[in-house]
């Protein structure tokens, strides 16, 4: 179910590659940004990562190309302590971790996402690419997917996924 195209075309398996790594730093706004990158398993030290991280936060999960069911497991009651303390905002949620938000309706807590990456179809370029796609385009497209267009040869591209992709975001949203 997952697939294995990045942006960039990166398909790195390469040492290293499985760990969850975050990169903690201080928003502008006033709030924590955290950068979560690698894998979230049964090896992946979610408390740790959060332990030093206190208040409001923005949590960009773009780079965190792999999630399974332990790490989905460890991942709610993280997510639930956090959100309940803090206003929560979730960034570019990967490919994989949508179906987990569609399928496991608290996967956010009371986080708020705002952004997921979703797999376009450009047939001019006969290409396969992910795109950011945000909240509020969802929402003006009446839930469905936006209309976007390759960013090499500028054609109007076609979703490639099914209907109810992006429903996992009526569920954060509703929060
Ligand atoms: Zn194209």
């Amino acid at each position: 179910m997952r697939r294995q195209i990045g942006e960039d075309g990166r398909v790195k398996r390469g040492p290293g590659s499985n760990t969850l790594r975050a990169k903690v730093e201080q928003a502008s706004s006033g709030g924590t940004r955290v950068t979560l990158s690698g894998a979230i398993d049964e090896s992946s030290d979610l408390d740790g990562v959060f332990a030093k991280v206190t208040g409001d936060m923005v949590i960009n999960m773009k780079d965190v190309e792999r999630v399974n069911s332990m790490g989905v497991h460890m991942w709610i009651p993280v997510m639930a302590r956090l959100s309940a303390k803090n206003r929560v905002v979730i960034e570019e949620i990967s490919y994989g971790f949508v179906f987990n938000a569609n399928a496991v309706a608290n996967l956010f807590g009371a986080a708020r996402v705002v952004s997921c990456a979703a797999p376009y179809y450009c047939p001019s370029c006969k290409d396969h690419v992910m795109v950011k796609v945000t909240l509020d385009e969802v929402n003006a497209s009446s839930g469905g997917a936006p209309a976007k267009r390759c960013a090499k040869c500028a054609a109007p591209m076609d979703f490639d996924e099914l209907e109810g992709y992006f429903s996992f975001f009526k569920t954060s949203s509703a929060a």
